[in-house]
C-alpha cells in the first residue's frame, strides 16, 4: 500500500487572504513559508507511518536528536509552476525522487519509495494551492528532507526518521534582472572528495561550503567554485549550481559526473535542451586552466552555472588569489536562450515535447 492512500489531513487555521496576496507580491526567497507541512515517521518495525499534510510548525526536538550530532540528513529542491490556466505542475519531480533514494542510501537513511515523494508533494501542493504565485519567474518552493530523528547518541544509522516537506513561495531569483555574477576560485578547501559524499544532497556538503562562501564574498565574488581534491586542478561545481562552458563555435562542456558532483536536474536539462539546439555538448574533464585560458584567448564565449533555484546564471569573471579574468558584462546569448527556453518549458508556454511537466493539481 502507498503512502498516497494513508495520508490524512489535520488543516492549518490559514492566513489572512490579504496578508498572503502581501507577501506574494515580493516573496523573496526561503523566508515565508505556506500554511501547512507534510510529515511521516519511519522506523524499523513499522516502515513509514503517520503520514499527513498538518499545520505548518516547529517540531520538538529532543537535545540528544541524532541528526544535531552526526548530521544524518539529505534534501531536495524543486518548484511547483502555476500556468496561465491556473493549474500548477512541478518539473521532473521524479528524477528529483530518484535523486532523494540515491541520497538517502548514501546517509544510510530509509528509503522512501518514489511514488511516496510524489505523493507527498501533490497533498501538500494541493492542500496550499493558494501559496502558488503566479507571474513571471514567481513559484512555489518545495523543499523534501529527512532526517535521523531517533533520540541517541550512538553512532550507528538511526531507528527513527522523519521525512517532511515545507513549502516557500520564491520570487525571482535576480531582483536587479538576470546578471552575470563573479566566481571565486577556492584553492584551498574542498567541497567534496573521491568516495565521499558529493554526489548526495546532504546538509554536510553544505556546511563545508560555507566557509569558503565567506572567503568568497569577502573577496567581492557572489559565489565559489570547487577544484577536485585530489589534482585540485579539475574544475567540480559551485557550492550549489552546475558548471557549463560555452566555446565559441557552439560546443558546450561540462564537467563529467565523477561521482563527487551532485547531479543536477537543471545540468541534465540543459544538455538534453542544448543538443535539441544542435549544440554540440561534451561532459569531461574541465580543468581551471581550460577555463582561465579560454577566456583569456577567446575560445570559450560563456560560462554559466545551473540549478533549480536560479536556472541560468551567467558567470562574467573568474577571480583568484592574485588575478582574475572576464568575459563580456552581458549574459550570453546561448546561456539566454537555454534559459528562456527552460521557462517557457516550466511556465507552459512552449509543448513540453519531453514528458518532464507533472501536474500537480
Ligand atoms: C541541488 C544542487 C545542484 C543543482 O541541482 P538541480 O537539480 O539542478 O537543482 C548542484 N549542485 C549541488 C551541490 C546541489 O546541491
Amino acid at each position: 500500500m502507498t503512502m498516497s492512500s494513508q495520508i490524512s489531513l489535520e488543516p492549518a487555521r490559514g492566513t489572512d487572504p490579504a496578508r498572503r496576496a502581501q507577501i506574494l507580491q515580493d516573496p523573496g526567497f526561503g523566508v515565508h513559508f505556506s500554511d501547512h507541512m507534510f510529515t511521516s515517521t519511519w522506523t524499523p518495525d513499522q516502515g513509514w507511518h503517520d503520514s499527513a499534510v498538518r499545520p505548518y510548525g516547529p517540531f520538538t526536538v529532543d537535545p540528544a536528536c541524532s541528526v544535531l550530532h552526526y548530521a544524518q540528513q539529505v534534501f531536495e529542491g524543486l518548484k511547483a509552476y502555476r500556468h496561465a490556466d491556473g493549474s500548477i505542475w512541478a518539473f521532473r519531480p521524479e528524477v528529483n525522487a530518484a535523486r532523494f533514494q540515491r541520497s538517502a542510501e548514501r546517509m544510510a537513511l530509509p528509503l522512501l519509495p518514489k511514488t511516496d515523494f510524489i505523493a507527498a508533494i501533490e497533498a501538500l501542493v494541493s492542500t496550499d494551492a493558494d501559496w502558488v504565485p503566479s507571474g513571471e519567474e514567481r513559484s512555489l518552493y518545495l523543499r523534501p528532507f529527512m532526517f535521523a530523528s531517533e533520540v541517541f547518541l550512538g553512532v550507528r544509522p538511526a531507528m527513527h526518521v522523519t521525512f517532511a516537506v515545507i513549502a516557500s513561495p520564491a520570487g525571482p531569483y535576480f531582483r536587479g534582472g538576470f546578471k552575470p555574477v563573479t566566481i571565486w576560485l577556492s584553492e584551498e578547501h574542498s567541497r567534496a572528495a573521491p568516495g565521499g559524499t558529493g554526489a548526495a544532497k546532504c546538509g554536510g556538503n553544505y556546511a563545508a561550503s560555507l566557509l569558503p562562501q565567506q572567503e568568497a564574498i569577502a573577496a567581492g565574488c557572489d559565489q565559489v567554485v570547487f577544484l577536485d581534491a585530489v589534482e585540485r586542478a579539475v574544475v567540480e561545481e559551485l557550492g550549489g549550481m552546475n558548471l557549463f562552458l560555452v566555446y565559441a563555435d557552439g560546443t558546450l562542456v561540462t564537467p563529467e559526473l565523477t561521482g563527487s558532483i551532485l547531479e543536477g536536474v537543471t545540468r541534465a536539462s540543459v544538455i538534453e535542451l542544448a543538443r535539441e539546439l544542435g549544440h554540440r555538448v561534451e561532459e569531461r574533464r574541465v580543468t581551471i586552466d581550460e577555463w582561465r585560458d579560454g577566456l583569456v584567448d577567446g575560445a570559450v564565449a560563456e560560462v554559466f552555472a545551473c540549478g533549480t533555484a536560479a536556472l541560468v546564471t551567467p558567470i562574467d569573471t573568474l577571480k583568484w588569489r592574485g588575478g582574475s579574468v572576464s568575459a563580456g558584462a552581458e549574459a550570453g546569448p546561448v546561456a539566454t536562450t537555454l534559459r528562456r527556453h527552460l521557462i517557457d518549458i516550466q511556465y507552459g508556454r512552449t509543448p513540453d515535447t519531453h514528458g518532464w511537466m507533472h501536474r500537480l493539481r
